[in-house]
């Protein structure tokens, strides 16, 4: 029988135990619990791999504790540009977003562009004028505002350097988002959502919204959402090389995930991990940094949530 499955993450980075209060992480795990649910119960009643992607995700950027939607990082401008994006594994339609404000859910609009426009990727302003089209409203600048990230950013704006947001050296709890499931029809598909990096220059663009870095999808070999050092990630082409190396190489989802992110991605420097889920529902989750928020659930009974090493 087919089995159905969904695995998402929260971000990868300094993660370790006992940092955070024990309240806090009950929130964590919380949200994750409810993103994760959204998405299965949505695939147990028979939805599409996408639509139960771009669900799970949604709960996650409407989180203030996620690095997407609501809770996206300042970039060098002390300004919000999120990028998102998504994919389908049936047919490889994707949709894919970068350098937006004002929008609360991005990977709903990156799924826009995959099903009502004949493009794959939009940028800024192109993008914003395209989400009006669609009757979206623009949030406030206030929606996005926190005071954690705030002084996140404030703590470094100074200087040249930006990091991960669960990097962070006094705190590291936040971080991307993204999810990758296996409907009752085989069908994969992978979404991912992000604020980017703390004190990024105006205009960067990081891996999640591009396709074949951050985020992939071929029901031939796996879906991958990823999180980490973008700017590794998009010169490793990771979500393709996870493929890639299950399709010429042979190797199975597990093994061609762990190949990428425990070795070579390390190789050039890279720290983070992926989620990915091939069209047998197997599911893997690895990453190299000390934690990440991650959580899975399919229908041979496998459920988890999860933040650090085990
Ligand atoms: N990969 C994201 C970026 O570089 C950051 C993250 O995963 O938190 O924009």
């Amino acid at each position: 029988m087919q089995k159905i499955a969904i695995a998402i993450h929260g971000g990868a980075g300094t993660l370790l135990k006992g940092q955070m209060t024990s309240e806090k992480e009950k929130e964590y795990r919380a949200t994750l619990q409810k993103a994760l649910d959204v998405g299965y119960n949505l695939l147990k009643n028979g939805a599409t791999s996408v639509e139960a992607v771009e669900k799970s995700v949604n709960v996650l950027e409407d989180s203030h504790l996620f690095n997407a939607g609501k809770g996206s990082v300042f970039n060098a401008d002390e300004t919000h540009e999120m990028d998102a994006a998504i994919m389908e594994g049936k047919n490889r339609n994707a949709g894919a977003v970068t350098l937006i404000t004002g929008i609360k859910n991005p990977v709903s609009l990156a799924r826009d562009v995959m099903e009502k426009s004949e493009h794959v990727f939009l940028a800024g302003e192109g993008a914003l004028q395209f989400a009006k089209s669609r009757n979206y409203t623009l949030e406030e600048e206030s929606y996005f505002y926190d005071d954690f990230r705030h002084k996140q950013w404030l703590e470094i704006k100074d200087s040249d350097s930006f990091q991960l947001d669960h990097a962070s050296k006094k705190d590291s709890k936040f971080g991307t988002v993204g999810a990758v499931a296996c409907d009752k029809h085989g069908n994969i598909a992978a979404a991912t959502s992000t604020g980017g990096m703390t004190n990024k220059k105006y205009g960067r663009v990081g891996d999640s919204p591009m396709i074949g870095a951050g985020n992939y999808a071929n029901n031939n070999t796996c879906a991958v959402s990823c999180t980490g050092s973008g700017e590794f990630f998009i010169r490793g082409v990771v979500a393709y090389d996870v493929s890639c190396l299950m399709e010429f190489k042979g190797l199975s989802l597990e093994d061609a995930a762990n190949e990428v992110i425990h070795h070579r991605i390390l190789e050039i420097g890279g720290d983070g991990g992926l989620i990915a889920v091939d069209a047998k529902g197997n599911v893997a989750l690895p990453f190299n940094t000390e934690g990440m928020y991650r959580a899975i659930k399919d229908s041979a009974g496998r459920e988890e949530v999860s933040i650090y090493k085990d």
